[in-house]
């Protein structure tokens, strides 16, 4: 434990953290130490450092979505997964910096500040979990939760070369995560391996009766079986229109194809597929996430909780501009008007009906999909990490990047970005692989292979 914290204090300029319960954590270090010397059986998370985003209540601890809104706000209960985490003899080490109530791919929309990548401190760790992915990253804990609403674990873990994983919509409870888009969001796992992924996620995942939409069954093991024997050759699609996006950087584009050929040389089944959709996914992504995000955070009024304004109003109305005009972000802000826009009575049918009926194709043909393959293959992202405040006056840009990932939280299924490659820029970059949905098993077994494979000649230091 000491050893983290002095990592911690050592690395306070990258900005990863914005609390750490130092003294609590020795305590219970020390007690968990004690506990193992009686020859008690342990915790299946005995003494794992865990980092949690700033956006997961951990009970009389601070929780502010990095956003000046929740300014002095204490958590007084657990998320469900702290509760698990902490029940497996976890030890909470502190909150991690992240965008403004999740709302970015840079970490730079935070009311902290931005988050330096480890690797080359120019650059971005991605969003918007970023604080828990350079928590990992650079060794300051051994595992963070994030949460996933369209890319939020899998594009910063691929921009920072760790694992980042997202489970299928219902895997994990939400319960105690403070909403985004609620349709779309997942807590999501950072570690630089699949082993430890796959006991987190053991722990964390399964039904909750405070989580009316999870349903995965609480106790599924996955740690145990990474390498049960599976089915070889697997069926993997690649979407043709995600190969040639023009966006795509051209030495991602070519690596992946070698992927690709590397894959079909170890006896899979690769086909390069149609996906007319692509196009359609990341509008669809920003109407119907923005949509939730106006009312998920009308809440956020000054009055039950939070920053209130103290500038002199003259009606209610004045009170909640001021308060929330000075509480949030220009993200958030940004996002509040979208969403309200695309629900206003005359644009309703215009946007977020047709967008949900995009959503509804989509989850139409990806379960076509499935029917004939295992495992859809993309890159994470079409580059490697932006330089710091490359892409904060061009949000649309911004926005376009997050193509390859939000297509899995629109349709609910599992993805996953493992750190394979490395660019000659110095910068790591990986896949993406998702299943169908609550194939969880398949998709870290899948994983664990190509870390093992790829991991000693091109990435050796991860
Ligand atoms: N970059 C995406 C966005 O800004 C993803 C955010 C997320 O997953 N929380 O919405």
């Amino acid at each position: 434990m000491r050893f983290f914290l002095q990592r911690i204090e050592a690395s306070a300029h990258l900005n990863a953290f914005v609390s750490v319960y130092g003294d609590e954590a020795l305590a219970r270090a020390k007690t968990l130490d004690e506990k193992r010397k009686t020859g008690q059986p342990i915790g299946k998370m005995h003494g794992v450092i865990v980092g949690l985003k700033d956006v997961i209540a951990y009970k009389d601890h601070p929780l502010t979505a990095s956003s000046k809104s929740l300014e002095g706000f204490v958590s007084i209960y657990n998320a469900t997964v702290v509760d698990r985490l902490l029940q497996e003899e976890a030890i909470i080490i502190g909150h991690l910096n992240c965008d403004e109530f999740a709302m970015g791919s840079t970490n730079e929309n935070s009311v902290y500040g931005k988050v330096l990548n480890a690797l080359d401190e120019t650059r971005v760790p991605g969003g918007s979990s970023g604080g828990s992915a350079v928590a990992v990253q650079a060794g300051l804990c051994m595992v963070s939760l994030g949460s996933d609403t369209g890319g939020s674990v899998r594009q910063p873990a691929d921009f920072c070369g760790i694992v980042g994983f997202k489970p299928s919509y219902g895997c994990i409870s939400r319960y105690g995560l403070i909403a985004y888009a609620s349709s779309f969001d997942q807590i999501g796992i950072f570690t630089k391996n699949i082993p430890d992924l796959a006991l987190t996620l053991e722990v964390i995942a399964g039904q909750d009766t405070m989580d009316s939409t999870s349903h995965y069954p609480a106790g599924t093991s996955f740690s145990g079986r990474l390498n049960e024997e599976k089915e070889v050759p697997l069926r993997i699609a690649i979407f043709k229109e995600a190969l040639e996006h023009p966006g795509l950087d051209p030495e991602i584009k070519a690596r992946f194809r070698k992927f690709a050929r590397d894959l079909s040389a170890a006896g899979h089944h690769v086909e390069i597929i149609d996906f007319e959709f692509l196009d359609y996914i990341v509008p669809a992504y920003y109407i119907l996430t923005t949509a939730e995000a106006s009312s998920n955070l009308s809440r956020y009024d000054g009055v039950k909780y939070g920053y209130r304004s103290m500038a002199k109003t003259v009606d209610l109305t004045d009170f909640y501009k001021k308060t929330r005009s000075a509480g949030f972000g220009r993200e958030v802000k940004r996002r509040i008007l979208l969403g309200t826009f695309v629900l206003s009575a005359g644009y309703y049918d215009a946007y977020f009906t047709r967008a949900q009926q995009v959503r509804k194709t989509l989850v139409d043909k990806t379960n076509l999909i499935f029917n004939d393959f295992d495992i859809i293959c993309s890159p994470t992202s079409p580059s490697t990490a932006f330089r710091i405040g490359e892409k904060m006056n061009d949000p649309i840009s911004m926005y376009l990047a997050d193509i390859y990932t939000v297509y899995a939280n629109l349709t609910g299924i599992p993805g996953i970005s493992i750190p394979l490659f490395r660019h000659t820029n110095g910068m790591p970059f990986g896949i993406q692989a998702m299943t169908s949905r609550f194939k969880e098993l398949s998709l870290l077994q899948f994983s664990h292979r190509l870390m093992q494979q790829y991991k000693s000649y091109e990435n050796p230091t991860l």
